[in-house]
């Protein structure tokens, strides 16, 4: 088990089994422990709920070392998702501005020059330099790598000859939270996927 894995995601759906989030494993785990949330797996097309307790008892059996957390007395299995027995608001229909979301949004690439960069390589940049009146918004706001970013300086796009790789917007959500678990587990996560369609979508259009 690598600590990549405690940080990949895990599927959070509310008590009305709508997706809210994905959260780290740790925070599953330990959302679990706390009696915050349940497991749910999803097997031969049925679904079960598991207290910790349980989960514990359950995973004792398995044995998919890449999928186990190992403790000095017991063994956890990973969940991918989990049911909160706490939040029950609806789904958020926005996705918040933050550096961390203005990555995932442009994929850790550099807006400009469309590379692709680590995170710590990369730097947000205002389109119109807010020195411009630019604003700290979604559709101003993108990912810049230090050479292409140093290049712009405080001038707009025309002015240096650069142009952008994408218009950048705010991402629809379900999209977004589609987006950040495409890697892993798209099976099991679907028909809450396809739930939360139904549930968000025809309000992320009026946006
Ligand atoms: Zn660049």
């Amino acid at each position: 088990m690598t600590v990549e894995v405690l940080n990949s995601g895990v599927l959070v759906l509310n008590s009305l089994w709508q997706v809210v989030d994905v959260c780290s494993v740790k925070r599953a785990v330990c959302l679990l422990y706390l009696s915050h949330a349940q497991v749910v797996l999803k097997e031969g097309g049925s679904l079960y709920t598991f207290g910790f307790e349980d989960w514990k008892d359950f995973s004792q059996d398995y044995s998919s070392d890449s999928q186990i957390i190992r403790t000095i007395t017991y063994k956890l299995r990973i969940p991918r998702i989990i049911l909160l027995f706490i939040y029950d608001k609806i789904p958020p229909r926005k996705v918040r501005f933050t550096r961390r979301n203005v990555y995932k949004r442009d994929g850790s690439r550099c807006q400009y020059c469309g590379k692709k960069f680590k995170s710590e390589d990369l730097n947000l940049d205002h389109v119109i330099p807010v020195s411009r009146g630019g604003k700290d918004s979604w559709y101003n706001v993108v990912c810049s790598c230090v050479p292409c970013n140093l290049r712009k300086g405080d001038k707009s796009l025309v002015e240096v000859g650069m142009s952008l790789v994408r218009k950048p917007t705010r991402p629809n959500w379900r999209s977004f939270v589609k987006c950040n678990f495409s890697e892993i587990n798209e099976e099991n996560w679907k028909d809450f996927l396809d739930l939360a369609y139904w549930n968000v979508e025809l309000e992320e259009d009026k946006e």
